[in-house]
């Protein structure tokens, strides 16, 4: 089966690339896009920064001390799509290899000198993880080998020590690696990863050892906390390590940890990391907007655990915050053409960037970047994109679970389905049976769409949120249809009070769309702006829905001491606001931008109704 996981056991196992194709669509478009213009461009640039001459030993050494693991992660994603570019690039890897198996273009000659920001071990993580992928796609081959020694080095070399890696990825790799080759001691070094970390393991740096979760051991931290892209990946290798020992405390623990930073440390969109000093997660409650970090890797690394909490339990909200991270910051990152990326996702911009100058830029106002100094984020997209028919379905034992609406081919046990839909732009998703077979058929219901309906054959019932699930008698016959109306309506959205930075604010989300006011064209200042929380008026545009809202600018220029006593309204002029899905945003150029939009509460009285 060709998925990034799989685990050996738990409550569901994820279709594969075999089982799921995507059609045109939502996600169909942006997997071809990837494959066809992302991953190309990712190589380009990793040769003209010369993070591949590296591996030809060419000096000066270029790029930062883990570049090496951005061409791992570029194998990952064509090992995936099974990309004809693979072999040369993975030879050129494979020649760099030690005879002991150690790999590393950054410390060949400083080995394992700084395990605080070295990263020898996180790019490892990488490798293994395109090897996995190769594997599953391919079978053995030069990059499989290239991955087998440097496991075989790893376990070697660390696992009678106390030491461990500042970032954290080889634990999921090396469970991962095991589940592909059945390996035991890949198994038994990523659970010695696990616990040694928090003892501590690490020395103490300028973040504080919270930085990469080494403050406190795994099992006693109550909630994610610092450098959010290291947090959720150990989260990711911890359920991993708790599904293959049979640790259900450790996996109830991870479970605790995803629910306290759901309701506290989480972003409407999906991000996670508040804060830009240490990439980091801040304090429960704060999500301020336009300081909102939201790394593309984190939201990335957010996907992957929730998927993997999924599986393991097949409780359906995993699935929902993996959707909202889908739709939210996967797909926001890269511009519409796949060729520039943000890095970090804030839910407000207030000034526009400057024209877009060389590289060595945070992606900032509007304007995406089409490399990076440290380049995370567009290879993890590439990777990501390159293996998501992976994450569409899952089997149960019993039947089907459909749990991304988005047109595809699946199969399972005979039975194939094709999945018609525009969604998320509407709500109609029409599952035809292609080839007949036995079992429910189980369409995921988000949490926000009361009032859905499923139809098949004489059958037509409301379902609530959770999973909508089809059966009949006798099994299913080509040519069947099951239809699933999910209510895809624009709904204003009010954040929890104890989140200061929203205090007063509201949102318009659309289905799992969260949406935007961006200042494109003749729109107005947005800092200026209140709106007015009815209706929204629905307009199609290059096959988009975009809203227009009632709001209101405040005008005149602000003027003296902004903090008084008295309570006068400003002078307010109305006017319509177009908001765009938040994942269009910034591709017209430089542009201001915000999600949450201050209620105008002088002449509505929304905040104490609701
Ligand atoms: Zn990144």
């Amino acid at each position: 089966m060709a998925s990034p996981v799989l685990p050996s056991s738990g409550v569901l196992s994820p279709l594969g690339l075999d089982a799921v194709r995507l059609a045109p669509g939502f996600w169909g478009d942006r997997v071809v896009l990837n494959r066809e213009v992302t991953m190309a461009h990712c190589q380009e640039w990793m040769e003209k920064e010369g993070w591949i001459a590296n591996f030809r030993g060419e000096l000066p050494r270029r790029g930062r001390e883990f570049s090496d693991s951005e061409i791992y992660k570029l194998l990952e994603g064509l090992a995936w799509a099974d990309h004809p570019a693979l072999p040369e690039l993975a030879g050129i890897v494979a020649r760099a290899q030690e005879a002991d198996g150690y790999l590393n273009t950054r410390w060949r000659h400083a080995r394992y000198t700084d395990f605080e920001w070295g990263h020898e071990l996180y790019c490892y993580g990488h490798l293994i993880q395109a090897g996995v992928a190769r594997l599953r796609t391919h079978g053995e081959d030069e990059l499989t080998q290239v991955v087998r020694r440097v496991a075989d080095h790893v376990c070697d070399r660390f696992m009678e020590t106390t030491e461990t890696c500042g970032h954290p990825v080889v634990e999921m790799a090396l469970v991962e690696l095991f589940r592909a080759t059945g390996v035991e001691r890949y198994l038994e070094m990523a659970r010695r990863f696990v616990d040694r970390r928090g003892l501590p393991a690490l020395a103490d740096i300028e973040f504080g050892r919270s930085y990469f979760q080494d403050d406190v051991p795994v099992r006693r931290a109550r909630v994610f906390h610092g450098h959010a892209v290291r947090a959720l990946y150990l989260a990711s290798g911890v359920v991993d390590v708790a599904v293959e020992t049979g640790d259900l405390d450790l996996l109830k623990t991870v479970e605790a940890q995803w629910e306290s930073t759901i309701a506290r440390r989480t972003y409407l969109t999906g991000g996670m990391g508040s804060r830009h000093f240490g990439e980091s997660f801040g304090e429960d409650f704060e999500l301020p907007s336009d300081r909102a970090y939201s790394e593309t890797c984190a939201g990335v690394a957010s996907f992957m655990l929730a998927h993997r909490l999924l599986l393991a339990t097949g409780d359906v909200r995993y699935a929902d915050l993996a959707e909202r991270t889908l739709y939210n910051v996967l797909a926001t990152s890269p511009a519409l053409d796949g060729k520039s990326f943000f890095y970090a996702n804030p839910l407000q911009v207030r000034v526009p960037a400057e024209p877009l100058d060389g590289i060595n830029l945070a992606a900032e106002g509007g304007l995406r970047s089409p490399w990076f100094t440290v380049s995370c984020c567009p290879s993890n997209i590439a990777r990501t994109f390159a293996s998501l028919p992976a994450y569409v379905a899952a089997a149960d034992g019993a039947g089907v679970r459909v749990h991304h609406h988005t047109p595809a081919e699946i199969r399972h046990d005979g039975l194939v389905l094709n999945v018609e839909t525009d969604y998320p732009w509407s709500g109609r998703v029409a599952v035809t049976v292609a080839e007949g077979g036995t079992g429910p058929i189980s369409l995921r219901v988000p949490a926000w769409a009361e009032g859905a309906t499923l139809s098949y054959g004489e059958t037509r019932r409301a379902v609530p949120p959770g999973y909508a699930v089809a059966e009949v008698d006798g099994g299913w016959r080509p040519g069947d249809v099951i239809t699933l109306d999910l209510p895809v309506v624009s709904r204003w959205t009010v954040p929890d009070a104890r989140i200061d930075a929203l205090r007063g604010s509201v949102a318009i989300e659309r289905g799992p769309l969260v949406y935007c006011a961006e200042s494109a064209g003749d729109v107005p200042p947005l800092a200026e702006v209140v709106v007015r929380p009815d209706a929204a008026v629905e307009h199609v545009v290059d096959g988009a829905v975009e809203l227009d809202v009632k709001a209101a600018l405040i005008s005149g220029a602000p003027t003296g001491w902004p903090y008084t006593a008295e309570k006068e309204t400003p002078d307010e002029e109305p006017i319509t606001l177009r908001l765009v899905a938040y994942h269009r945003w910034g591709n017209h150029g430089p542009a201001t931008m915000r999600v949450w939009l201050p209620v105008d509460t002088a002449r509505s009285r929304y905040l104490e109704e609701v």
